[in-house]
């Protein structure tokens, strides 16, 4: 395929737009943002990108709700793992500690 790296950074970029669009909307239209996340991990899958790890804790990958620490998101860590919840579906993911 050609402009392999061009096409990849465009998602990105996309993806980058999307969570900042549900950021924005979080307060709101949590559902808009919802939205915004499910069409960003679909511009994901369809590139063949990876959601950007800056990105990972700020949404749930069962039920990609938009997560915000303190609103529906809680932080634990154990260990050397952290367990992100997401309190709309209940379900914890642990992600490797910084
Ligand atoms: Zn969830």
């Amino acid at each position: 395929m050609q402009n392999r790296g061009f096409v990849e950074r465009i998602a990105v970029e996309r993806i980058w737009r999307l969570f900042e669009l549900a950021e924005n909307e979080f307060s709101k239209h949590p559902e808009r943002s919802r939205r915004y996340v499910q069409l960003a991990r679909k511009i994901a899958e369809r590139n063949n990108v990876q959601i950007p790890k800056e990105l990972k804790a700020n949404y749930c990958k069962y039920c990609s709700a938009y997560l915000k620490l303190g609103k529906n998101a809680k932080l634990r860590i154990k260990g050397k793992m952290l367990l992100l919840t997401c309190l709309e579906c209940n379900k914890t993911r642990k992600m490797g500690a910084k």
